[in-house]
């Protein structure tokens, strides 16, 4: 029997881990963490490493661990020096530095000794505690269950991308583990105008210059982040706990957030590739792709086609809450509230039923539009554990 177990070990699970361990809420052998993957982050550093984002858009005080500068420490120490990178203003840490400050922590606090590679298909609450299924016929038994499952395995595919690739058009998501963009490609389209998208135009317009364009619905939107710190403390969150209408935080969390944004570093990159000939920028949105085995042309609402060996797919992720398929039967069985939008409605210390919690996109409803992010991360955990 476990004390506290996790589903997902995605940042917002691993936060919260480091969070149980570093402060002795519970020990090494009273935890797990269930993921399919065979280690910690794997999604995160799938997402980050296929763009080569350098920075993170964060500042350096949103990490892991409890202490609010450990990263900083981190990066000072003899280990962590040689990756000691920073990007002003804000002091945005190197993607490098802030991935081997998480190893160091799991390191730190044997969380590797906790983590139970399988998928969770169902969740039972009997009698006293909660029973865990796996994929693979395990069955784990815990006192606690926290759901940090997050969006990474959801990549959004537009209609017309669909039937483009049902059509067998050479077309993959940016997001997608398994496909990636054939080594043959020699010009390639990208779809989205938001700092994936971005990244993806830097990178893949040095590796093929003047054979790269960028298709967005939008120009490119300057935010320094994905929404206003004002979100991180009472200045914002304040009326956001005030409305007690869930549809009404919904719309809060939607106006909140600069979706398909980027920061002003990023722009400048993208303005340099365009201004020098390497990648063509179009504002215009997909009306639909014929392909045929060589071929993949874009047909523009504009009316402009362009073709390529291949299209890119930097479409975000799916919007509707992250494992809900499988945790119906726990919803009904349990009568655990969710809002119209299908979000869980969690109390104020993220509980959603004796003994079960969420965190990250799952708690968005309570955390406010940081929820997914590493910031959100604490801040859940911080309330969960305050409460226990
Ligand atoms: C490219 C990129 C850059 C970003 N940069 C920043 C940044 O600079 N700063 C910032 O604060 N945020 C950033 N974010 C946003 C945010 O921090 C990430 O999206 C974060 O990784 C979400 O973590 P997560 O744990 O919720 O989800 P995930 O990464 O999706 O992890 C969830 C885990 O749960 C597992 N899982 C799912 N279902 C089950 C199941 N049934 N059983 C067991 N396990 C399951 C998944 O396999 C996965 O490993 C960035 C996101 C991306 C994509």
């Amino acid at each position: 029997m476990f004390d506290w177990l996790i589903i997902g070990g995605g940042i917002q699970g691993c936060t919260a881990a480091v969070y149980f361990l570093k402060q002795k809420k519970v020990s090494i052998d009273k935890l797990a963490i269930i993921d399919p993957n065979e280690k910690p982050l794997s999604m995160w550093l799938h997402c980050t490493s296929t763009i080569d984002m350098p920075y993170l858009r964060s500042p350096s005080i949103h990490h892991l661990a409890p202490a609010h500068f450990d990263l900083e420490k981190f990066a000072k120490t003899t280990k962590g020096k040689s990756y000691a990178s920073f990007y002003k203003p804000y002091d945005r840490p190197g993607l490098q530095l802030f991935n081997t400050h998480c190893e160091h922590l799991f390191k730190e606090t044997n969380l590797q000794n906790s983590w139970i590679q399988g998928r969770v298909f169902q969740l039972k609450k009997e009698r006293e505690y909660w029973k865990v299924f796996l994929k693979d016929g395990q069955q784990l038994e815990s006192n606690n269950v926290l759901l940090a499952i997050g969006l990474s395995e959801h990549p959004y595919w537009p209609d017309w991308a669909l039937t483009a690739k049902e059509n067998g058009a050479s077309i993959s998501h940016i997001f997608e583990c398994e496909q990636k963009v054939p080594d043959s490609t020699k010009s390639l389209t990208i779809i989205g105008g938001g700092i994936t998208a971005a990244h993806a135009a830097i990178k893949w317009s040095r590796l093929l210059p003047s054979r790269v364009t960028q298709i967005s619905r939008h120009s490119l939107r300057v935010h320094q982040f994905d929404s206003d710190p004002g979100w991180l403390g009472p200045k914002l969150m304040r009326n956001f706990h005030a409305a007690s209408s869930y549809e009404k935080r919904r719309e809060m969390i939607r106006l909140a957030r600069h979706r398909g944004s980027l920061p002003l570093d990023i722009k400048a990159k993208v303005s340099k590739q365009i201004k020098n000939g390497s990648l063509y920028f179009l504002q215009d949105e997909v009306s639909e792709v014929q392909s045929d085995s060589t071929r993949n042309e874009v047909k523009l609402q504009s009316g402009q086609k362009i073709s390529s060996d291949h299209i890119l797919l930097a479409t975000g992720f799916h919007q509707s809450p992250p494992g809900i398929e499988w945790l119906k039967p726990t919803i009904e069985e349990r009568h655990l509230q969710c809002a119209t939008c299908g979000y869980p409605i969690l109390s104020t210390s993220l509980q959603w039923d004796d003994g079960l919690y969420a965190i990250g996109a799952l708690s968005e409803l309570e955390i406010g539009p940081v929820a997914r992010n590493i910031s959100g991360a604490r801040r859940g955990i911080e309330r969960i554990l305050k409460s226990i």
